[in-house]
């Protein structure tokens, strides 16, 4: 168990990217020509396989803490006409890549993708494999929002050829839960943990948040005793990233309930120790996993890669995102969907890719989104990979060694464990898209 000292907690509580892409989605250009895109999907040779996301926006009511692009609806034919939509934008990137690219992987994510019905579901992943070619063994993975899935619901996903399920707890405290405004009740995830297992569910990942309003070391004790009780493959323990002023819902939050910085990453050093002590492999900075897990497996082999849905063992250079919002990576391009439904809606429906921001990697990002990678996934930076041009940077890395956050040795700079607390600050010195201090409201705080 480390020492977090406080003045080193107050000294490296600074604004800065997650860092599932580099440059981070705000540094790219917001009039990035479709053509680009278009000739890169061209650019991907045929037997390429990709990994797909798709996004369904779709919510029964908001979280007050919510961060994602989602919709609030009761109202079921929404997702009908959007299903009409992601029709027209598979017509237009089959146009691009040609019909029945390899697909090796897919994630389905939110909004909450359980929102649909039996019928919208199958509907969904027909337009998909219509458009695509599934290789034989694909991992089909879901979010699942267990206040609104049922027995049958997980039983048709399985039956369809999704393994892996997710479902978001955040926190199973009352008090907590009212503040957040998502009340999900512990017998609830455990019935549906429960029914995921009996419907043949191969992993189930469990979606856990610290930072939320009226959490202490007592009430997360609690959750976790609960959700180690369910024995989940993977578990994400996601910071609450508090930006009232780019999610208005969030000012419902009271502020006075959130824990300050310091009880925060007390509190995840308790996550930490309570995982770790249970058998899980800590991964990268905000994911744990059964030891013999993929992404466990992975990171100590040196093979845990990072995209823009956080961490993996993919390693396949082309993600397309399909859906209001998504992103995507192909051959070093990166693209993202118009984020507001209206806008998507507009664009496919006349006929144009949605895209509203892009980036085409250059070598120095190569180089920098690389060395952010390797500290990210491996936990530390062999110094020969290191330009001359970029001496600087490791520079600024190996004085935070005076801190105890990394270890210079002859070959390698090494994150030491007090350093995995800070790992986002240890990348920050290879940014070079940081925006000045003044105007940096775009990125959450790193711890
Ligand atoms: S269910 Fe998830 S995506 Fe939907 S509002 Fe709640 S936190 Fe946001």
């Amino acid at each position: 168990m480390v020492t977090i000292a406080e003045p080193l907690i107050h000294q490296y509580d600074v604004p800065g990217p997650r860092y599932t892409s580099y440059p981070p989605v705000p540094s790219w250009s917001s009039d990035f020509p479709a053509e680009r895109w278009t000739d890169a999907l061209r650019a991907v040779p045929s037997q390429d396989p990709f990994a797909l996301y798709a996004h369904f926006p779709f919510c029964a009511t908001r979280c007050l803490y919510c961060g994602c692009n989602a919709i609030p609806t009761q109202r079921r034919d929404k997702v009908d006409a959007y299903l009409d939509d992601v029709a027209h934008e598979l017509a237009l990137l089959t146009d691009a890549l040609g019909w029945g690219r390899p697909v090796h992987q897919m994630h389905w994510g939110g909004g909450t993708p359980n929102l649909l019905t039996g019928a919208q579901t199958e509907r969904a992943l027909r337009l998909l494999t219509d458009a695509f070619r599934f290789e034989p063994g694909a991992e089909l993975s879901v979010e699942c929002d267990p206040r609104v899935v049922t027995d049958g619901q997980l039983q048709h996903l399985r039956s369809l050829g999704f393994s892996r399920v997710s479902f978001g707890v955040q926190d199973l405290d009352d008090h907590v839960q009212r503040a957040i405004g998502r009340i999900q009740p512990v017998a609830l995830v455990r019935d549906v943990v429960q029914q995921a297992r009996r419907a043949g569910f191969a992993q189930i990942n469990l979606d856990l948040i610290y930072g939320l309003p009226h959490q202490t070391r007592a009430s997360v004790d609690a959750t976790i005793d609960e959700v180690l009780a369910l024995h989940p493959d993977r578990i994400a323990s996601f910071g609450y990233a508090h930006l009232p002023n780019q999610r208005a819902h969030q000012r419902a939050i009271p502020l006075e309930a959130l824990p300050g910085t310091v009880d925060r990453v007390e509190l995840f050093r308790h996550i930490v120790d309570r995982f770790t002590d249970a058998g899980y492999a800590w991964i990268g900075f905000d994911h744990f996993a059964r030891q013999d897990d993929p992404l466990a497996v992975a990171q100590r082999e040196g093979r845990l890669h990072r995209n823009f849905m956080g961490y993996t063992t993919e390693t396949g250079p082309h993600l397309l995102g399909i859906g209001m919002s998504s992103i995507s990576e192909v051959n070093g391009v990166f693209a993202q969907n118009a984020a507001t439904l209206g806008e998507w809606r507009e664009r496919v429906q006349a006929g144009a890719l949605p895209l509203v921001r892009g980036h085409v990697l250059t070598d120095d990002d190569r180089l920098r989104g690389g060395l952010i990678k390797q500290l990210l996934c491996n936990l530390e930076l062999p110094r020969a990979s290191v330009p001359e041009s970029l001496a600087p940077a490791l520079d600024a890395l190996e004085a935070t060694a005076r801190d105890g956050l990394v270890t210079v040795q002859s070959e390698r700079v090494a994150v030491t464990e007090l350093g995995r607390y800070f790992l986002r600050n240890l990348c920050l010195p290879f940014d070079a898209y940081l925006p000045p201090r003044t105007t940096d409201r775009v990125f959450s705080r790193t711890l």
